[in-house]
């Protein structure tokens, strides 16, 4: 009787952890990219229903092409009284933009639309429609938005009884807590050239992973590629001799920012920005192939180049 009440018992608690380890878990279009969102843990089907939540009313926030969103309000120069997380994110794009030195530039809105890269009506303008719009300073969070929505989903795990989780918003990676298992997270790095990846990221706790690309989004004309990432000083595609930057930080919107910024940095000045730096590791894939990682960043499954500290 004992040794079957002890099978029983045996029976309860695996098929107890078997439930625990299956994430709850959903894939959504939002922000103009496809999510997927992992939640383990007593509480993840409501973390997985708030952060909906939390993510669409940042997308109706801050859309670059919802003329109803707060963003276009604030276009039309409209009289808005932002929430305090609002104008404290606006702050926080300002103080990337100085630490940056401009290379992300929160204000590219006209240059963006002038490009086509909002209703994706594509043409190369001229230099001196290019020079206008430069003179503009119409918001565009585009840089930094999803790494904040994984950063503030992430926050709003905290509290409920959640384990963790893993939020790919488009490409764009917040882990939360340690992976089920304990072993560290691993990320893979999209190879810019198309299918399949260059590498793989292992990363432990709550991390941000947002990686920067010319191939996310672009038009060709004339066999030349124009993509997204705008060097804010010549108004053109950054082309600075960079495929993808990833970064890897614990502050989402810092991580997404400098992601955009490193981009237009070029690998050079983007090591620099490193040494001077302690909040974020970085992977560089180059034109020419070539694949560099910072000293701190765990990749493997790739050969690079280790950037350190003291050169
Ligand atoms: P990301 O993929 O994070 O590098 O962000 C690219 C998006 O950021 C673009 O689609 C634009 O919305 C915006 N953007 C383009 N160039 C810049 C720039 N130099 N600084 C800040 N945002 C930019
Ligand atoms: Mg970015």
């Amino acid at each position: 009787m004992k040794r079957l009440f002890c099978v029983l018992l045996m029976c309860i608690l695996l098929t107890g952890c078997a439930e625990k380890a299956e994430p709850a878990q959903q894939t959504l279009f939002c922000m103009d990219t496809v999510m997927d969102l992992k939640v383990w843990g007593k509480d993840a089907d409501v973390g997985i229903g708030r952060i909906i939540s939390a993510l669409t009313t940042l997308e109706a926030n801050w859309s670059a092409t919802d003329e109803k969103s707060l963003l276009s309000c604030i276009k039309k120069g409209q009289n808005i009284v932002l929430d305090v997380h609002s104008s404290s994110m606006l702050a926080k794009a300002d103080r990337l933009s100085e630490r940056t030195a401009g290379a992300f530039d929160p204000k590219l809105g006209a240059l963006m639309e002038l490009w086509g890269f909002y209703d994706k009506d594509y043409c190369v303008p001229t230099d001196s429609e290019i020079g206008e719009a430069l003179k503009q300073t119409q918001l565009d969070l585009g840089g930094a938005l999803k790494g904040y929505a994984g950063q503030a989903c992430a926050d709003l795990l905290k509290e409920l009884d959640v384990d963790c989780a893993i939020l790919n918003l488009g490409g764009n990676i917040q882990t939360y807590g340690s992976k089920p298992g304990g072993e560290p997270w691993q990320i893979a790095i999209q190879n810019p050239e198309g299918e399949g990846n260059i590498g793989i990221l292992s990363v432990e706790g709550t991390v941000s992973i947002v990686t920067s690309g010319d191939y996310q989004r672009y038009f060709e004309e004339n066999g030349k590629r124009y993509h997204h990432i705008l060097d804010p000083e010549t108004g053109y595609p950054a082309d600075s001799g960079l495929r993808s930057v990833t970064v890897i930080g614990r502050d989402g919107m810092t991580a997404d920012a400098l992601s955009t910024a490193l981009f237009v940095m070029g690998l050079e000045d983007a090591a620099e920005f490193w040494r001077e730096s302690d909040d974020f590791e970085a992977v560089f894939v180059l034109t020419d192939g070539r694949i560099l990682a910072t000293a701190g960043a765990v990749l493997s499954g790739c050969e690079y180049e280790v950037i350190r500290r003291e050169e």
